[in-house]
């Protein structure tokens, strides 16, 4: 039997904490602001406690079992990013106190600022946005501001290959621009001849995702700067899914224009159920201009050894895009991160998310059909779509996996891989979570031969069976409501 929720144990007159003594003098309420009515829960504290406890443990996380959503790498989230996040000097700041009390706030954000760029071989970063997405709209604004400051206002078009996130079409539109989608080749990379038809003097650019979203590297990632160059245009580099070059490729050494990176990936940030994320974007020389403002500035200090920190709006700046000064707690975080693991460490674990994509791919290849026959990076798509079993479709193997206490990945996406199920393990899963992982896939593939129910009707043991997630979508259910 499902165990009561808090609002089904409320017991007239049952508390859970007493007001402070009154230290002010009594005032009347304003009666217009007060309820007659406000039928609250009367329960005790280890009601509420047990009532919180229970909802957390409904959710899944990657603090409870390996999360292989693709594209999203969902990696553990380090501790020791908690405590510093959380150190009273952070914790307490107020973002309109004088930057000069907060000196040390800006000495992270630079920093953090001066890691990025070593990292993407960028010449300024921007830590504003507050997602990938913004980041990407960040970009693709900084773009077009610098075309328009040339004088090129006809070029109105993003080139965005078919593989892409659903974000960058998002991105064009809100920006106001034109997508014109490219095809991917048979080995799933830009198709060149397709992206040659379409350039000239009305692109902005394209935004491409490498490696991407099937896990695989553009093999002519140079050559299509290139191209896109040679027509006036730029390149947005997708920067999510850094996690495969982090310390070995830097996408501004090839010629990439602006990038966005996501903290809340690669940089070990929790992805907080929608928000908040960080979505820092860098930029070449080039467009260093228009960054949004503030950055953060270092300042030499007269005859002496040390620096202060200050904010800074670049020249042409397009503007600040977020109010304030971005996640500042997602970029604690970040900043522990590098600081924990260094170079050689951030470069080991890109080695290790690369090696376990390819091992755990390794370990069910000839189960699920893939569709390019390419050693991966960070992450790698199969076909949810068995011989054995024609009625068994990509969703219903996701569902039972949950079955089985793990996460399914992500399905249906890439648009273009057919039933696409893609899998990112990330580096912190250990070889025994990879082979448990893939163990409950070929039983999952055995099972849908010869009990195909068990697959059409999973999950059977979550705290809620297949949902109509259309209608979740749509009309989401948020308020608890008594059954009648
Ligand atoms: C996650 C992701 C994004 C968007 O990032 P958000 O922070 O979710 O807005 C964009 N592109 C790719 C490839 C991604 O994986």
């Amino acid at each position: 039997m499902a165990e009561p929720l808090i609002y089904e144990l409320s017991v007239p007159g049952r508390e859970g904490s007493k007001a402070p003594k009154l230290d002010v003098p009594p005032s009347e309420l304003p009666a217009e602001l007060l309820r007659t009515e406000l039928p609250l829960p009367e329960v005790s504290e280890i009601d509420v406690t047990r009532h919180f406890v229970r909802l957390s443990q409904l959710n899944y996380a990657i603090d409870k079992g390996m999360y292989p959503l693709g594209s999203c790498t969902m990696k553990y989230n380090p501790k020791v990013n908690e405590l510093t996040a959380r150190m009273p000097g952070f914790m307490g700041l107020h973002p309109l106190q004088d930057p000069g009390t907060a000196q040390g706030a800006l000495f992270l954000m630079y920093h953090l600022q001066e890691y990025l760029k070593a990292i993407s071989g960028f010449a300024e970063v921007t830590l504003q946005p507050a997602a990938g997405a913004q980041g990407e709209l960040t970009g693709v604004l900084i773009m077009r501001a610098y075309q328009c400051d040339r004088g090129e206002t006809q070029r109105d078009t993003i080139l965005v290959p078919d593989s892409a996130h659903g974000t960058n079409p998002a991105t064009t539109s809100m920006s106001g621009l034109r997508v014109v989608q490219i095809p991917s080749d048979a080995r799933g990379n830009v198709d060149l001849d397709a992206l040659r038809a379409q350039l000239n003097d009305r692109v902005v650019g394209l935004m491409i995702t490498n490696p991407n979203t099937l896990g695989l590297f553009e093999e002519h990632i140079k050559e299509v700067v290139d191209l896109v160059h040679g027509c006036g245009g730029l390149v947005y580099g997708d920067g999510a899914n850094l996690n495969a070059l982090m310390g070995v490729m830097r996408p501004g050494d090839v010629g990439i224009d602006v990038m966005h990176f996501n903290l809340h990936k690669t940089f070990s940030t929790p992805h907080g159920g929608g928000g908040p994320g960080s979505g820092p974007v860098g930029v070449a020389a080039h467009l260093v201009d228009f960054l949004p403002s503030p950055v953060i500035v270092q300042i030499e200090v007269e005859d002496e050894d040390y620096f202060t920190y200050a904010f800074a709006a670049p020249a042409k700046s397009i503007g600040s895009m977020k109010a304030f000064w971005g996640q500042f707690g997602m970029l604690v975080r970040a900043y522990t991160y590098i600081r924990m693991l260094g170079d050689a460490g951030l470069r080991e674990a890109a080695e290790h998310a690369v090696l376990n994509a390819n091992y755990l791919l390794s370990q069910i290849k000839g189960v699920f059909p893939l569709p390019y026959e390419r050693v991966c990076k960070h992450e790698f798509v199969v076909e949810g779509k068995l011989e054995t079993a024609p009625d068994i479709h990509a969703l219903d193997i996701a569902k039972r996996l949950i079955d089985y206490g793990v996460h399914p990945p992500t399905n249906y996406f890439p648009l273009i891989v057919h039933e696409a199920l893609m899998i990112e393990p990330t580096e912190t899963e250990s070889k025994q979570s990879l082979d448990n992982y893939a163990e409950i896939l070929r039983k999952i593939a055995e099972e849908a031969a010869t009990a195909p129910e068990l697959l059409h009707e999973a999950p059977h043991n979550a705290p809620v069976r297949r949902l109509d997630e259309v209608r979740a979508a749509r009309k989401p259910v948020l308020r608890y409501q008594r059954e009648p």
